[in-house]
C-alpha cells in the first residue's frame, strides 16, 4: 500500500480536492480524499507528487491505429470529401509492415499522453494483438461494410472474423457499423443481433458529413459516386428520406450501448433522438477540424441531454492523438462551461460509454489504480493550465 498526495486531486465522479490523497494497493484504488483525513490512519509510504493535479487515466473512444502510418502523410483538408479520398488512397499504398509500425507508434502516442483506455475500430483486426500485449485496456470494433449486402441472415455468412472462437470468446471485441451510406440495412442488422447476443458495445459513424444526409435524403451525391466507383451499389435503391440518426433509430441501431460517433451535422431533432434513446455520441472535434468535416453543435448536444464522449479519431485525420488537445480547444472555444465538464468526458463518460466504468474512468476506491499526474505552476486559469500541460505532453503515469 502506498499513498499518493498533491496539491490537487481530480477523481472527476466528485470535485477536485486540494491538498488530496489516493491510497493504491497493488493495482487497486483503496481510498481517495484530503490528505489530511485519508494519512490520519495511513502507515505506509507517501509520495508527495508536487504543486499538481493527480488524476485518472484518460478514455479514447474513437481511433483508428491502422491509419497511424498515414501520419504527416494526409494534410487538413478543407473538405471532407477530400481528405477521405487522400486517406483512402494513401492507405492502399501502405505496406504490412509501414501499418503494424504505425500501429505500434499510435498505441506509444496513445499510452504518453494519458491514455488507458481505447475504442478502437479496425477494418482488419490488425491493431487486435498489438493491443492485447500492450499496457493500454482496449475495445475493439471490427468495422463491417457492404451497402450492397442487401439479402444477409446472420453476420458470419459475411464475415469470416465473426467465426473465429477467439472472436466469441474475447471479452472486449464487437462489430462496428462504418456508416449509414456503407452499411446495408440487413447488416445494420445482423451487426446488432451479434453485438446483443453477447452484451456487447457497438459503433457507427453518423453525421460525419453533409453528404451522408443529402444521400439519405436524396440517393445522390458524393457518396453514390463513391459506391459506384467501389461497385458497391445496389439497383433500385430508394434512399429513406430521413435524417442519419432517424433513419438508424428506424434500424433499431441507437440505445445505451451504441457509440455514434461524430455527429457533426446533426440537426435540433436529431439531438432530441439521440437524448431520448440516450445514446452515446462520441465527439472528436479536433479531427472534425482536420478532416473539414465542420464542428459538432455543442451546445444543442448539451442543452438535449445527449450523452457525450471523446476521441481523436485516427493520425492520417489529427494532429495527435493526444485527447488533453481537444479538453484544451473545447474549454477554449466554449468558455461558458468549466473545464471539469471536458475531462469528464474524456474520462468517466468514455469509460461508461465502453462498459468499462467499473475498472476506469475516474479515481474511486475499487477501481484500477490507473491513475497520473500533471506538474502545474498555479495560474489563476487551473483548467486552462491544465490542459494546456496535458496537451504538451507533460502527463506522468503514477506506477
Ligand atoms: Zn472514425
Amino acid at each position: 500500500m502506498m499513498a499518493h498526495v498533491s496539491r490537487w486531486v481530480l477523481p472527476v465522479s466528485q470535485p477536485p480536492i486540494q491538498e488530496g490523497a489516493v491510497v493504491v494497493a497493488q493495482d487497486r484504488i483503496q481510498a481517495v480524499g484530503p490528505a489530511k483525513e485519508i494519512l490520519e490512519s495511513f502507515a505506509g509510504p507517501v509520495y508527495d507528487h508536487g504543486e499538481g493535479a493527480i488524476l485518472p487515466g484518460l478514455v479514447n473512444c474513437h481511433t483508428h491505429l491502422e491509419f497511424s502510418a498515414l501520419a504527416g502523410r494526409v494534410p487538413p483538408q478543407k473538405r471532407w470529401e477530400d481528405w477521405v479520398e487522400a486517406t483512402l488512397a494513401g492507405f492502399a499504398l501502405l505496406t504490412q509492415e509501414e501499418m503494424k509500425k504505425g500501429i505500434d507508434q499510435g498505441i506509444q502516442a496513445l499510452r504518453e499522453c494519458g491514455t488507458i483506455l481505447v475504442g478502437e475500430v479496425s477494418n482488419t483486426a490488425a491493431s487486435w494483438p498489438h493491443l492485447e500485449t500492450s499496457p493500454l485496456a482496449y475495445h475493439l470494433f471490427y468495422e463491417c461494410l457492404g451497402f450492397d449486402l442487401w439479402d444477409l441472415r446472420n453476420l458470419e455468412e459475411a464475415l469470416p472474423f465473426f467465426t473465429l472462437p477467439a472472436v466469441a470468446n474475447a471479452p472486449w471485441v464487437s462489430a462496428g457499423a462504418h456508416a449509414p451510406y456503407s452499411v446495408s440495412p440487413a447488416l445494420f442488422r445482423a451487426i446488432r443481433a451479434w453485438n446483443a447476443a453477447r452484451r456487447r458495445p457497438q459503433t457507427v459513424h453518423l453525421s460525419e458529413t453533409q453528404a451522408e444526409g443529402d444521400f439519405l435524403a436524396r440517393g445522390g451525391g458524393f457518396f453514390k459516386d463513391l459506391l459506384q466507383r467501389r461497385g458497391r451499389t445496389v439497383e433500385g435503391f430508394q434512399p429513406p428520406g430521413l435524417s442519419p440518426a432517424a433513419y438508424l433509430a428506424g434500424l433499431d441501431f441507437l440505445g445505451p450501448s451504441t457509440l455514434a460517433v461524430h455527429g457533426v451535422w446533426l440537426e435540433p431533432s436529431d439531438c432530441d433522438l439521440l437524448a431520448r434513446t440516450q445514446t452515446w455520441l462520441v465527439i472528436c472535434p479536433r479531427a472534425n477540424r482536420y478532416t473539414g468535416a465542420g464542428t459538432p453543435p455543442l451546445q444543442e448536444l448539451l442543452q438535449a441531454g445527449v450523452p457525450l464522449a471523446l476521441g481523436t479519431d485516427s493520425l492520417a485525420g489529427n494532429w495527435d492523438l493526444n485527447l488533453f488537445g481537444d479538453l484544451l480547444w473545447l474549454y477554449e472555444k466554449f468558455p461558458e462551461y468549466s473545464g471539469d465538464l471536458w475531462l469528464r468526458l474524456g474520462t468517466l463518460h468514455g469509460a461508461q460509454a465502453l462498459g468499462r466504468q467499473d475498472d476506469f474512468g475516474s479515481l474511486e476506491p475499487g477501481k484500477k489504480a490507473a491513475l497520473g499526474y500533471i506538474p502545474l505552476p498555479g495560474a489563476a486559469d487551473f483548467w486552462g493550465e491544465l490542459f494546456t500541460a496535458g496537451a504538451a505532453g507533460e502527463f506522468c503515469w503514477i506506477r
